[in-house]
């Protein structure tokens, strides 16, 4: 198998870890959940209505990402525990050093945790159906045929 069609085959099947790190939608794939990338300072906080490709609803129902708060915490409480532990451990920094670190980096990365976590709430939620598509165009096909 050459690097081209293993390309092609990743884009057919996209692994959970790639939907994931890219935040596609959990039940294709491919549709992206946010408009701008992490870096942008423009819509930051705002996802998408639907999927562009298989118009899946992004919130099912009301106060559905409130489940993402839980995940957040404890993500970024790991990564604080983590860091803050090399920090005083391994580097001998003190306490205020270490938090004041961990102050930045929470500032650099508040935005990309506010998707993660999201992301990660709707793919344990939803669940991936990679003929959903197809499936959607083949009904759509047999209503216009009867
Ligand atoms: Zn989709």
């Amino acid at each position: 198998m050459d690097s081209k069609s293993e390309v092609n085959m990743a884009k057919i099947n996209p692994t959970l870890f790639n939907s994931i790190y890219e935040m596609k939608c959990p039940r294709c794939r491919e549709g992206e959940l946010f408009d701008t990338t992490i870096f942008s300072f423009d819509k930051s906080f705002e996802m998408r209505e639907r999927c562009s490709e298989c118009s899946m609803n992004f919130s099912p129902e009301p106060g559905f990402y409130y489940g993402a708060m839980y995940v957040s915490y404890a993500i970024w409480g790991g990564i604080s525990l983590v860091l803050c532990s090399i920090l005083i451990l391994v580097f001998d920094w003190n306490l205020n050093q270490s938090f004041a670190l961990l102050f930045f980096v929470s500032i650099i990365f508040f935005v990309w945790l506010f998707r993660i976590s999201r992301t990660l709430w709707i793919h344990a939620n939803i669940k991936y159906r990679p003929n959903y598509i197809k499936e959607l165009t083949q009904k759509n096909n047999q209503k216009l045929e009867n």
